[in-house]
């Protein structure tokens, strides 16, 4: 860990936050000890710079890679592209393909535009779904990017979206003139949604479509029927559930279709590429503002994706990571209950996680990493999964596992003290400035 260390330690110096991702920083999940850089990862195996080995029961790219790291036939798809050219003053074919690919998988749908990050792509919907309802302001449920117009709702509140995946955003260079444009909602609290459009003049709702748990009460169902109502756009974010659960958005799960949806993270299977689809009559809006940007027509992102998709859909992936998400989650369960120890589980199958109910769920989260990795497994206590689990990966990752959960009975039970099982500092849970 040496090498990586070291790098991290220069990296604070010379980058703002050590790292671009917040969820990629070593302090989420070991800090002082994490190693931080890979040199190499493939299938569900990552290296770091001194060589070692590890598999990936973690987050896998932050949810990039369900077809695993380095699949041959995407890597095969992107090299062909970079043989003949990444960039040139044309446009590339592929945007248009995978444009039409993603219609076709989702038909209530017209028209698309891409983009290369999953904020970009929420920033991108916003601008058209104000500029065709003609409204500034905004309901949102769930995390939806860095942008302005998103932390904006912390300037009347810094608590707001505490409740949306991220807690503790500061929305310290956020134009005061953005408050109150943004209103969050909880999730399944469809009364606060029904208040907050009645009490205020709502353009847009923009929510993820489930995250922890799924919805409940034809949740989905009511908030269709009041932006159908009130003529509301519909956005769902689906940055994050896309293609974990269906063949494109979650949604198609729920039966239930918004008027423009945002798919990020697994399009490209680890390569850059977001996209915003909609219906004609609101995407055409993005004529009438300027969205435009230079590396939004490179080749490899739309290269990709088209091939994920066709790799995705040849191999079901989405059945295959719902079904061993599932089994991982009973799994979890099992030893849990072998060794008396409370969890709650929650999320997608295939972006499952668990906590400990118990004061001290950080500290045991702190101590699976710090086991774990000694045994060469990267993990903490959620797994986006990726075709690369196998079941054989996964009896090596429970075997060790269990002897970790057995060490946090000892805890739980008063027999060892957690503070001196950890070897450095407990993780972070969420956002906070570094030294
Ligand atoms: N929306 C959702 C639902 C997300 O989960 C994320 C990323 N966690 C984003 C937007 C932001 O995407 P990115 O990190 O690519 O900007």
């Amino acid at each position: 860990m040496g090498n990586s260390q070291d790098l991290y330690k220069k990296a604070k110096t010379l980058i703002p936050g050590g790292t671009m991702l917040l969820s990629k920083r070593p302090e989420m999940f070991l800090p002082e000890k994490w190693p931080a850089y890979f040199s190499k990862a493939k299938g569900c195996k990552v290296w770091d710079l001194d060589g070692k080995e590890y598999i990936d029961v973690s987050l896998m790219g932050i949810g990039t890679n369900i077809l695993g790291y380095g699949n041959d036939e995407v890597d095969a798809a992107v090299l062909n592209t970079i043989q003949k050219g990444n960039m040139s003053t044309f446009n590339c074919p592929e945007e248009v393909y995978l444009a039409e690919r993603l219609i076709e998988l989702h038909p209530w749908a017209d028209m698309v535009r891409f983009a290369r990050s999953g904020g970009e792509a929420n920033a991108i919907a916003i601008r058209i779904a104000r500029a065709a309802c003609g409204k500034d302001k905004v309901a949102i449920c769930g995390y939806h990017g860095w942008h302005d117009w998103y932390l904006s709702a912390n300037l009347s509140d810094d608590k707001n979206l505490d409740g949306h995946l991220l807690p503790g955003l500061d929305p310290l260079g956020v134009p005061r003139n953005l408050k109150s444009t943004v209103f969050p909602f909880n999730y399944n609290n469809f009364n606060e949604l029904e208040q907050l459009v009645s009490n205020q003049d709502i353009g847009v709702i923009k929510m993820e479509v489930s995250r922890n748990k799924g919805p409940e009460n034809d949740f989905l169902q009511k908030v269709r029927k009041l932006a159908t109502d009130k003529n509301i756009i519909l956005i769902f974010d689906e940055c994050t559930s896309g293609f974990r659960q269906t063949f494109g958005g979650l949604h198609k799960l729920y039966g239930v279709e918004p008027d423009m949806a945002i798919f990020g993270k697994a399009l490209g299977n680890g390569y850059a590429i977001t996209a915003v689809i909609g219906k004609k009559e609101i995407m055409e809006a993005a004529q009438k503002t300027f969205i435009s940007s230079t590396f939004w027509t490179e080749r490899i992102g739309p290269t990709a994706g088209l091939k994920t998709l066709e790799v995705m859909e040849r191999e079901r992936s989405w059945e295959i990571i719902t079904e061993t998400g599932s089994q991982i989650a009973k799994r979890w369960q099992e030893i849990a209950d072998i060794h008396n120890l409370s969890i709650n589980i929650i999320g997608l199958p295939a972006l499952i996680g668990f906590s400990f109910n118990s004061r001290n769920t950080l500290a045991y989260k702190t101590l699976i990493t710090q086991e774990m990795i000694k045994k060469g497994y990267l993990a903490a206590t959620s797994i986006y999964v990726s075709i690369a689990h196998t079941n054989n990966v996964l009896d090596g990752y429970f075997g060790e596992l269990e002897k970790v959960f057995c060490k946090i009975k000892s805890c739980e039970s008063g027999q060892a003290d957690i503070n001196s099982l950890l070897e450095g500092p407990i993780c972070h849970s969420g956002f906070k400035r570094l030294n």
